[in-house]
């Protein structure tokens, strides 16, 4: 049997899937889908928008990952965004491009987690594009969110706490063990959520000093979870102390320098402070990789990085205090290096 195709299909016939499935009737859509523009009315708070790329080859590759994963991390990674600003996610548009010899099926999953994502953040599709591509696949997002105040990556102060929510690292550590299983993992958002199931014929085994270790699926699969369906950080408990804001998307360090360099401030922070899952620890080891550089530089955690007064404790992770204008990382010697916003950039060689 001939798979059916996206050229098969045709855009109208896929537009109107799009439409039939999400369609939602919602009070501050006035025109969704269907018209040259969508209409949104907001009162009285500020519109925040957001717009994310994912362009196969650079950002994703399909050896790895599912449709349905990529679709709800492409959702994922813009409501970080919208978190990491202390916003309320609300509209979605989505661009896809595609061969015209893409299986129906591929954008199918794809529509699936999207959706997925989308009910999971209460966020509403209110239009996008569509295109046929001459290379790989292209995604792009955007996502608007609502709020009252909001916190920018400005606005930390010398005295400040420097806090994170969730554990760093997971996300990289993730990313190497996928690419030992060397193939797709279809786990999904949904379905098998608290589900443990050992994948036939995987296993990840490796050296822990001079002895052999293998990993248990119960360890490998949260961490594969989170570079595969990473869930964007709600920042709504955060966001009444916090004074600066950002989420890890690229990186502990790099965006840490981010807040530094908009705030006109240093940072101290302490290794020991760093939080470190057990199993990632445990994971990283049998890879023969270091857990705090996974935490420190790997990326795609989203995660929420702020600052906020001293005070009572918060449902994060103190890991440091803002300074004047060293950036500063001790170790759990004690030992001082100054840290700098190494990590990944598009364009550099
Ligand atoms: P136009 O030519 O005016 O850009 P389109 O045919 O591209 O119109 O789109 C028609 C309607 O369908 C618009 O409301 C647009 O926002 C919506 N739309 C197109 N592609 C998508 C998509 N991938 N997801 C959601 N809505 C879409
Ligand atoms: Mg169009």
């Amino acid at each position: 049997m001939r798979r059916e195709t996206i050229s098969s299909l045709g855009e109208l016939a896929l537009l109107d899937d799009i439409r039939r499935r999400f369609a939602r009737k919602c009070r501050d859509v006035r025109v969704g889908i269907g018209d040259d523009a969508a209409v949104i009315t907001t009162p009285g708070e500020s519109l925040l928008i957001t717009t994310d790329m994912m362009v196969e080859g650079v950002h994703f590759d399909l050896r790895f990952i599912t449709g349905y994963q990529l679709g709800f991390k492409l959702v994922s990674v813009n409501v970080s965004d919208i978190y990491a600003m202390g916003g309320t996610p609300r509209h979605l548009l989505l661009n896809i491009a595609v061969r015209g010899n893409t299986p129906q099926e591929f954008v199918r999953m794809l529509l699936n987690g999207i959706g997925d994502a989308m009910n999971h953040y209460g966020v509403i599709l209110v239009g996008g594009d569509l295109s046929s591509a001459k290379g790989g696949v292209s995604l792009a997002a955007t996502v608007t969110g609502t709020g009252r105040r909001f916190l920018l990556r400005a606005g930390a102060r010398v005295g400040d706490g420097i806090y994170v929510t969730g554990r760093l690292g997971d996300s990289a550590c993730g990313l190497h063990l996928l690419k030992k299983v060397g193939r797709t993992v279809p786990i999904t958002f949904r379905a098998s959520r608290n589900l443990r199931y050992p994948l036939p014929g995987m296993r990840v085994s490796g050296r822990v000093g001079s002895k052999r270790a293998g990993l248990q699926w119960e360890t490998v699969e949260p961490l594969l979870r989170r570079h595969l369906l990473p869930e964007a950080r709600n920042s709504a408990a955060l966001r009444r102390a916090a004074t600066a804001m950002i989420d890890v998307s690229d990186g502990l360090l790099i965006d840490l320098s981010r807040v530094c360099d908009e705030s006109g401030v240093g940072a101290r922070i302490f290794e020991e402070k760093i939080p470190i899952s057990s199993r990632m620890k445990m994971a990283a080891k049998c890879l023969g990789l270091d857990p705090m550089t996974l935490a420190l530089t790997g990326g795609e955690d989203y995660e929420i990085l702020f600052t906020r007064r001293h005070g009572k404790e918060t449902a994060a992770t103190r890991i440091g205090e803002v300074t004047e204008s060293e950036r500063v990382i001790v170790s759990r010697t004690g030992d001082e290096r100054i840290f700098s916003n190494e990590g990944y950039q598009h364009f550099s060689g």
